[in-house]
């Protein structure tokens, strides 16, 4: 019997052992939490440090192939495993998806492809001289390890007294840029195929992921565009797996890349109930048998996410929509606690 080992056992692993149960592939999931979302529904799991020897060589000998389900992850960890046995998406992609100024750095040697302006910023006086050329409009992001708006601190003005208190060691400061609206695409790529499901719209609250929308209300040319980008990106990439791309419209319709995620990701969360083949099940395709199946649409809809104290609210949502619960022990503010999904 097939196993798939995942890094991460949140919402995102949950699904993935969802689908893959499915299947009838086995599952095992590497955490560095006690309590995690996908313990009730994969086949055995590692609690540990990445840095425990004994527990990643028990997880590496636990499956046949790994994927991962968040990029924070040390790079060693990935490839200590990746030297016996394959990640998918490789270790070198979520190398640069983990670091936000090696990906922005990566995504504008593309031929075609364009970010926010952006400054690598290690002390004050790097800030201090990038944000004068920004007209004091931006955004303060540390490249590592930030989700979620966490460790991002927005400049609105001459007053920059919060950001000299900060420890400015690998942050990135991007434009800030006045965009139209947020989309995204994800693609799976294998050995004998690509495919990329259709452009969402995305809406953002405090920085964190509120609204999917399918379709994106955007011109069939912006949407064919994002799509190219997309597919590019993934070639370029060289990828073998799963990847979202996060993509800012700007008023003029010109596209510019936000970030790329080498993961299934929240915005994909609609494909579970209103596509033929879901981003989990198509990552596990692709991994298996390097041909991800058709990612085709049934029906127009929206997934919203509920987050900290929504989700006092769910057994009215379990009665109007479809709720997923993630299982979470604690409910905390700007935590994801589950989504719901309904036919627009
Ligand atoms: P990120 O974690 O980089 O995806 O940022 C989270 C959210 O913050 C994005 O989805 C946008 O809504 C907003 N954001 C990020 N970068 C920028 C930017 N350079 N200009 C304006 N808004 C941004």
């Amino acid at each position: 019997m097939t196993r798939i080992g995942i890094i991460g056992g949140g919402q995102l692993g949950m699904f993935i052992c969802q689908a893959a149960k499915d299947f009838g592939i086995k599952t095992s999931i590497f955490s560095k939490e006690k309590d995690f979302s996908a313990k009730k529904f994969c086949d055995s799991f590692f609690i540990g440090d990445f840095k425990d020897e004994n527990i990643l060589n028990e997880f590496i000998e636990s499956a046949d192939y790994f994927t991962i389900e968040t990029e924070n992850i040390p790079f060693e960890f990935l490839n200590s495993i990746h030297k016996k046995k394959k990640v998918y998406p490789e270790p070198k992609i979520v190398r640069i998806c983990q670091n936000r100024l090696i990906e922005k750095e990566f995504l504008n040697s593309i031929n075609g492809v364009k970010t926010a302006n952006f400054f690598s910023i290690n002390k004050f006086t790097d800030f201090n001289a990038s944000i004068k050329k920004l007209n004091y409009k931006g955004i303060l992001k540390t490249c590592e390890f930030g989700y979620d708006g966490k460790g991002q601190y927005k400049i609105f003005d001459k007053n920059i007294n919060q950001i000299k208190k900060l420890n400015l060691n690998n942050f990135i400061l991007e434009e800030f840029l006045d965009f139209k609206l947020e989309i995204s695409v994800i693609v799976c790529k294998g050995k004998n195929k690509i495919i990329s499901y259709p452009v969402v719209r995305n809406i953002h609250e405090s920085s964190i992921l509120r609204e999917t929308i399918y379709p994106a209300d955007i011109s069939d040319k912006t949407k064919e565009k994002a799509t190219k980008l997309a597919l590019r990106i993934a070639e370029e990439m060289n990828l073998y797996g799963i990847l979202a791309i996060e993509m800012f419209v700007m008023k003029n319709d010109d596209i510019l890349i936000n970030e790329l995620a080498p993961r299934p990701h929240n915005s994909g969360h609609w494909t579970l109930d209103f596509c033929e083949t879901s981003q989990f099940q198509n990552l596990i395709h692709t991994i298996i048998n390097g041909s991800p199946k058709s990612p085709k649409p049934t029906g127009n809809c929206k997934m919203i996410n509920v987050i900290g104290n929504d989700f006092l609210n769910k057994d009215d949502l379990k009665e109007k929509y479809k709720f997923y619960d993630y299982l979470k022990e604690e409910i905390k503010p700007f935590r994801k606690m589950g989504h719901y999904t309904f036919r627009n």
